[in-house]
């Protein structure tokens, strides 16, 4: 039978309550002034600042295509989901209010809870370093044997000035944050021996395993007034600049030179350097726009900040991206990221 009300109802009784109230007691410690009530009732109740509106994003973390087991320490599944949805928040300038996290486990995890203990690990210490408490969730037990995360982030800004993708100008300049290539070429390492990341922790430069979102950078940008338009490199370079592009109705060029290559993608061929620097995913940096009049300091937050290209008027016949590289002008096109399965 495909669905039993009653036993899903008993099996929720014995082992999903003890779940919960595992998560509730980590949880706890991250109380904040946005939350008015937390996990325990049917519903959180948060409380924004006056004046500002709320921000709400989404992600999936599915086992077999964000994360693998065999590869991916429970603390990484744990700090990528959450990183996912903060870098969301970052590139809208938004501060995170409240986190949720809905969890589906296959029997075995929800038996034996070091996978979630791990999970939590990660998670959790990611929440206290932005000061994101976790609010709730839901937790149910997986129908396959795959571990499926979703993360609910709320976030908030100052009413009306969310920085959006969609308002970038002909004229403006434009810059990203950190470095590029990091994730892809870590995850080149990762895949060719998962052994050797097994106790990879966060901290030191794990831009693949543990990403970290850029909060402090897009809420300087907001405040400041700095920016003209800002997205989060996600899926790579040449794949979320063509999304703003298209959404603000400009064209951009690109200078190769100046684009910022991650120290890990060091040791790539030429050929496979410009392939991470364009095409790598999951970067989690931010990309962003600015009137060509503003002065952008050198670093933000202590994320170092680079010029890489400009904005500029569509014209038809001509590519929505182009790169620029010794004088010459090649089309630049989107190149999907390919995720992990
Ligand atoms: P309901 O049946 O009313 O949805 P649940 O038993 O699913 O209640 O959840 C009880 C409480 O625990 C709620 O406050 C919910 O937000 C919280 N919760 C459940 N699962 C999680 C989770 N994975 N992470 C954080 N909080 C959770
Ligand atoms: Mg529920």
């Amino acid at each position: 039978m495909p669905y039993d009300s009653h036993s899903r109802n008993s099996s929720k009784l014995i082992g999903e309550l003890h779940l919960i109230e595992r998560i509730r007691t980590r949880a706890s410690a991250s109380a904040a002034p946005a939350v008015r009530l937390g996990i325990g009732d049917d519903c959180a109740v948060l409380k924004p600042p006056p004046g500002h509106e709320l921000l709400v994003t989404t992600d999936f973390s599915l086992e077999g295509r964000h994360f693998r087991r065999d590869w991916h320490s429970a603390a990484s599944a744990g700090h990528r989901t959450l990183a996912r949805g903060l870098s969301d928040l970052a590139a809208m300038g938004a501060k995170p209010l409240a986190a949720f996290l809905s969890l589906a486990l296959p029997k075995s995890a929800a038996r034996n809870t070091r996978w979630l203990d791990g999970f939590l690990d990660g998670l959790l210490s990611l929440a206290s370093i932005h000061h994101v408490p976790l609010a709730g969730g839901d937790t149910s037990e997986s129908p396959s044997d795959h571990i499926l995360a979703d993360i609910v982030l709320l976030g908030s800004a100052p009413a009306g000035r969310a920085l959006r993708r969609s308002t970038a100008r002909p004229g403006d300049l434009l810059y990203c944050t950190g470095a590029l290539g990091g994730a892809a070429a870590e995850l080149a390492a990762l895949a060719a021996s998962p052994r050797k990341f097994r106790n990879a922790q966060p901290i030191g430069d794990h831009p693949h395993l543990f990403p970290q979102p850029r909060l402090a950078v897009g809420q300087t940008l907001l405040r400041r007034r700095l920016a003209t338009a800002c997205i989060d490199l996600s899926d790579g370079l040449s794949t979320d600049l063509a999304h703003l592009c298209t959404a603000s109705h400009v064209a951009a060029e690109l200078d190769l030179a100046q684009l910022p290559l991650h120290p890990l993608a060091a040791t790539f061929d030429d050929r496979a350097q410009i392939t991470a620097l364009l095409h790598g995913g999951e970067d989690y940096e931010l990309l962003f726009t600015a009137g060509p009049a503003t002065k952008i300091p050198r670093s933000i937050a202590n994320v170092p900040i680079t010029r890489i290209g400009r904005i500029v008027k569509p014209q038809k016949n001509q590519p929505q991206m182009s790169l620029l590289s010794d004088g010459l002008r090649f089309e630049l096109q989107s190149h999907g990221w390919e995720h992990l399965t």
